[in-house]
């Protein structure tokens, strides 16, 4: 029995080794295990400590260029709207004398009683002011493109002649200068399309007044195809051309090429610049090749489309009126500028307007009440109370209606939303174009005009078709014409219009004052007092 209790010994033992060394093995595979893991752990924690490290620097790193891109775009958006404000300061500047100089020369170029000699000068102070204000509102315009302000003003148009007054006026320009003008059209014109035709006819004459300046032999071809609502054009001349590496500066503001620096050839290098950007406004392509020496090629691809309209617009031009017909009326000019407010009394009181004046805002909400003007012609920036607040004071304090245009030099307010709900059609910008002030004048009013020139000489008003005041009136009035009083004749006249059936004759005194012919005022009332 002890026997095999020593023969089974061994194999306990060795049993007993062997669960030993496999659970050895097996915990030290467990705490082989337990130590990877854990180192992994300790690895992987590390990785992710600094993956985000990495993370939190590079949010500190963002953040940072974040307020430093902040800080940029602040101080671009300044030096932005500071360029605006300087352009629009130093346009104001600019416009301001111009005004003056614009509106005399024009009130002078259209007096009959200046000698024909005279005439001649007048139309050069005119020409060299209207350079000026091109430039000025070339310079004016790139900025309102720039800062995304420009709006099309977009009105009904009579397509094919709008084409066809262009093609005259090139027509002419080309043949003065001895070269040809063709004219090309392909396809149908649309009678009437909704276009800013200010707009369209600044980009065509640029490019069209171009051709025909370059060229100076051979000519200029406009060719017009109009298919599928799309409107090509083509302006092709055989001038100087354009070399290739010339091709994208020519739409540089201020940039001019060679064409212009090789002649003396006038111009202010912006034409294209605003051309080009008003063309991709309008939402259409202008494109260019040339080949040096033989010719260039303009070309402006544009989606127009046909407007179908009952109403007839009114395309025939106003000849310059003389006076109204109807009952006197009354128009309040308000202006801090003297010499501005001068010059639209000088416009508007010969053609039998009553005028009175405001220096600022304020001013004119006391005159407002007193004089109760059937329009007003506001000034913008006025000492005291400017004219966007005069304007809403009179909107929706005084709660009146009366027609009121900005008239301001600051072309850059032209449609800027206001709380007086003034819209950019009411808005005359200055220098003032005496024909757009009247057309907006007689728009408001309804006014019948009375064109043509009066008669200066020998006056023939037909008696039967004027009411004439009494003749104690026309004997007083008689009698301040042959001592010459013009001030003393102006007040008569005021008073004779008070009386509105009056009108007609006191329009046609009033302009025949205004020119100093006092022996045709005479002769006029001899006439007069015979035909009675
Ligand atoms: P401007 O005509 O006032 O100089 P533009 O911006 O209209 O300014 O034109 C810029 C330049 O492009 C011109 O100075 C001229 O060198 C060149 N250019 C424009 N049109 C033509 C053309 N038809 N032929 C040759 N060169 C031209």
């Amino acid at each position: 029995m002890t026997g095999a209790k020593e023969a089974l010994l061994p194999e306990l033992r060795l049993g007993y080794l062997k669960i030993f060394a496999a659970l050895a093995f097996a915990s030290g595979i467990i705490a082989w295990w337990i130590v990877l893991t854990s180192e992994s752990r300790r690895v992987a924690q590390e990785e992710s400590n600094r993956q985000t490290n990495l993370l939190q620097r590079e949010i500190v790193l963002h953040r940072q260029t974040d307020a430093e891109l902040q800080r940029a775009r602040q101080v671009a958006e300044q030096a932005n709207q500071a360029k605006s404000r300087y352009i629009t300061g130093i346009s104001h500047e600019l416009r301001t004398p111009l005004n003056s100089i614009l509106g005399y020369a024009q009130l002078l170029d259209n007096d009959p009683a200046i000698p024909e000699n005279r005439h001649q000068s007048i139309r050069v102070i005119r020409r060299s002011g209207e350079h000026l204000l091109s430039l000025i509102e070339g310079t004016l315009d790139i900025a309102r493109i720039e800062g995304g302000k420009l709006t099309f003003d977009l009105k009904l148009v009579r397509f094919p002649e709008f084409i066809q007054q262009l093609v005259s006026m090139f027509e002419l320009q080309a043949r003065n200068k001895g070269i040809s003008f063709s004219y090309e059209l392909r396809g149908e014109l649309p009678k009437v399309v909704r276009i800013d035709q200010k707009r369209l006819s600044q980009i065509l004459i640029n490019i069209l007044g171009n051709a025909v300046k370059f060229t100076r032999q051979g000519g200029v071809s406009f060719k017009v195809h109009y298919a599928r609502e799309m409107l090509n054009i083509s302006i092709e001349d055989t001038g100087p051309g354009i070399e290739q590496a010339e091709i994208e500066q020519i739409f540089e503001p201020f940039a001019r090429g060679s064409a212009a620096a090789n002649s003396s050839i006038g111009g202010t290098g912006l034409g294209l610049t605003i051309s080009k950007m008003l063309t991709e406004l309008m939402g259409g392509q202008l494109s260019v090749s040339s080949t040096p020496g033989q010719g260039s090629k303009f070309g402006i691809r544009l989606f127009l489309s046909q407007v179908r309209v009952a109403e007839d617009i009114e395309t025939a031009s106003m000849p310059m009126p003389v006076a109204y017909q109807g009952q006197r009326r009354r128009i309040l000019v308000v202006d801090n500028e003297q010499v501005d407010r001068e010059l639209l009394l000088n416009i508007l009181q010969p053609l039998g307007f009553e005028m009175a004046e405001a220096a600022n805002g304020q001013e004119c909400l006391q005159v407002y009440n007193e004089f109760k003007p059937d329009i007003i012609l506001m000034d913008l920036a006025m000492p005291v109370m400017d004219g966007w607040e005069a304007s809403y004071m009179i909107r929706k304090v005084h709660q009146s209606d009366v027609p009121i245009a900005i008239v301001s030099a600051n072309a850059f307010d032209k449609g800027l939303e206001n709380t007086a709900g003034i819209p950019a059609s009411d808005f005359i910008v200055k220098p003032v174009n005496v024909m757009e002030l009247l057309t907006w004048i007689g728009e408001q009013l309804s006014l019948e005009w009375i064109s043509g020139v009066l008669p200066t000489e020998a006056p023939a008003l037909p008696a039967a078709s004027l009411t004439l005041p009494a003749k104690a009136e026309r004997d007083e009035l008689m009698a301040l014409i042959k001592v010459g009083y013009v001030r003393g004749i102006t007040r008569k006249l005021d008073e004779i219009g008070e009386d509105g059936q009056y009108e007609i004759f006191v329009a046609a005194m009033r302009k025949l004052s205004q020119q100093f012919e006092l022996d045709a005022m005479q002769k006029m009332l001899e006439e007069v007092n015979d035909g009675v």
